[in-house]
């Protein structure tokens, strides 16, 4: 090694122990309005290290978490990699089936549970004999979804050797003293931090599994100033739950530069959201579209003047969408586009300089687009059928491969081989133009284009003229079966309340937008639309009921 750098390991210990040193006195604010400071959270997280090791939990072995967006579950993120234990943060919204299988799938010894959210799991414990412990985490949200939380007042907590109570297992553990990044050695950038499992849409959720390395890389890759680029100065608020692909990496990237964090809890009001953004004078959040569209009637009634960026991942953000925000707020919203696999940012959108001199009608399209590859980040467009890498000229249509040191490259327990191409990168499902500039622009997942006569019908930009209408609040277009056309477009809205805009009024109003070959067979009017987990459109709800119902 003559004459070459150190090779200290990147570490989440490190995040902490930085956050702890150089930022002790700025804030976390949870659901209730407590405002606690990075030193309070750092000596939790290290009591919380001496009462893992209590619990005789094995290094390597994974922690869950089922959980909102806390203080105490910022401390789980801290305490368990940096203890070389794995946290497995579970998707509080999983059928049980799906929950049980997952638990067990990961081996968790032990699982954090929120004690609102213990009616969801905790009918499942018999099944879950490896789970040692289960830890009830505090309540600290003011105000609940009303389908979270079924039962009236505080959830009982049962009375069971094994659940144990959060405050009393830290408050009665005495903070670990030492340096948690000195007890990394050399080789160990390469342990295990985090578990993630993918939605499972389709056959049974394949976890993801996060090291230290790909952490705190994906970390940097964020805050490159040009994409997220948080600072200390910012006022970070992950709408995004902490189980849906760590938040999108926004706790850990606030941490490492001493942004603020608003962690909302619970409740997805949108009132109550609003409010914590006013509030605390948010300068970034984030959230799946649907939660942005679920904000825009009461948007005029606060006061935004602080944010200085709004992320947008998860499915494409509407380009109308989009605009209300930048005409309301001040500021649009942005594109992420990613994936879980993706620890979960690739490409983060927005105009660049070479834009300053187009008219807005062109900077608006360019804001459409998913954006440019964080640096690191490699994409690539390949034929479906034939495998052949695409040109990157912004017509050729192909599937979007992805490489990079925050990508994954195996299943945990080596599932989902052909997810991965030979030479090593990850098959998305995602079809994409990649231009001369390297903006990604997504035309479909691979799942919902429309197959009509031969030709493809893009479902996303479809949905983005129909939301473009005024009274259009959500929009999933999906094909139904045609023996003419083998299959046909037809979408599914849901109107503003009171509006009585008709189907002939919504086709008229996207003729100019679409090939007329692409105006849906039919408009379906909806009071709502079905979600995933992660608060997504779900389409594949949507066509399940409609199997259902015929
Ligand atoms: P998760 O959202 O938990 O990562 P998935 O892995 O199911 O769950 O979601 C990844 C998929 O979401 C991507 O493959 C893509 O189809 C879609 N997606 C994510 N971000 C965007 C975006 N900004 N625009 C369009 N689609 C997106």
């Amino acid at each position: 090694r003559d004459g070459l750098m150190q090779p200290r390991p990147l570490t989440i210990a490190h995040i902490l122990e930085r956050a702890e040193r150089l930022y002790a006195h700025k804030h976390v604010v949870t659901a209730d309005a407590e405002r606690v400071t990075y030193a309070d959270v750092a000596v939790h997280t290290r009591r919380l290290a001496t009462a893992l090791a209590s619990l005789d939990v094995p290094v390597g072995a994974r922690v869950g978490t089922f959980a909102s967006n806390s203080r105490r579950h910022l401390e789980l993120y801290l305490a368990v990699p940096a203890t070389k234990r794995v946290l497995h943060s579970i998707n509080i919204r999983l059928p049980a089936e799906h929950l049980e299988y997952i638990v067990g799938h990961a081996e968790d010894d032990v699982v954090f549970v929120d004690r609102a959210l213990l009616p969801r799991i905790w009918p499942s414990a018999d099944r879950l004999p490896r789970v040692r412990y289960w830890v009830v985490l505090p309540d600290d949200s003011p105000e609940d979804n009303p389908d979270d939380n079924p039962e009236d007042g505080p959830v009982p907590i049962p009375s069971d050797p094994r659940v144990l109570d959060y405050d009393e297992l830290v408050s009665g553990s005495a903070p670990f003293a030492g340096s948690f990044e000195d007890t990394f050695v050399l080789a160990d950038e390469n342990l295990a931090a985090g578990l993630c499992y993918t939605s499972g849409t389709t056959g049974r959720p394949k976890g993801v599994l996060y090291s230290h390395r790909s952490t705190v890389l994906h970390c940097l890759g964020t805050l490159a100033a040009g994409f997220i680029g948080l600072s200390e100065s910012d006022v970070v608020m992950p709408i995004v739950p902490m189980f849906h692909a760590n938040a999108w990496g926004l706790p850990y990237g606030a941490m490492m530069t001493g942004a603020a964090l608003v962690l909302p809890g619970r409740s997805a009001d949108p009132a109550h959201l609003l409010r914590l953004m006013e509030a605390q004078r948010v300068t970034v959040a984030g959230a799946v579209p649907t939660v942005w569209t679920s904000l825009v009637p009461q948007l005029h009634a606060h006061d935004l003047s602080a944010v200085r960026f709004l992320l947008g991942g998860g499915s494409a953000v509407p380009p109308a969408l989009a605009e209300t925000y930048r005409a309301t707020v001040g500021v649009p919203i942005t594109h992420s586009w990613g994936m879980t696999e993706i620890s979960p940012v690739g490409v983060i959108g927005g105009t660049r300089t070479q834009h300053l001199d187009a008219t807005e009608e062109e900077r608006v399209a360019v804001r459409a687009a998913q954006g440019q590859p964080l640096p690191l980040v490699t994409l690539r467009i390949v034929d479906v059928e034939t495998g052949q890498e695409l040109p990157r000229d912004g017509r050729a249509v192909g599937e979007v491969q992805v490489a990079g040191p925050w990508v994954a490259g195996g299943y945990f327990r080596g599932e989902g081989g052909d997810s991965f191409t030979e030479d090593g990168w990850l098959r998305t499902g995602d079809l994409a133009t990649i231009d001369a500039e390297g903006y990604l622009r997504l035309v479909d997942r691979m799942k919902d284009l429309i197959k009509s006569g031969g030709e493809w019908i893009s479902s996303v930009e479809l949905e983005a003229a129909v939301s473009s209408h005024p009274d259009v609040v959500e929009v999933a277009v999906i094909a139904r079966p045609d023996p003419r056309w083998m299959e046909r477009p037809v979408a599914y809205v849901v109107l503003r309340e009171g509006s009585t805009t008709t189907a002939d009024e919504l086709a008229r109003h996207i003729t100019p937008m679409v090939a007329s070959w692409w105006l849906p067979d039919e408009f379906v009017f909806m009071a709502t639309l079905p979600k995933t987990g992660t608060g997504k459109l779900s389409k594949s709800a949507l066509r399940e009921s409609l199997r259902l119902t015929g």
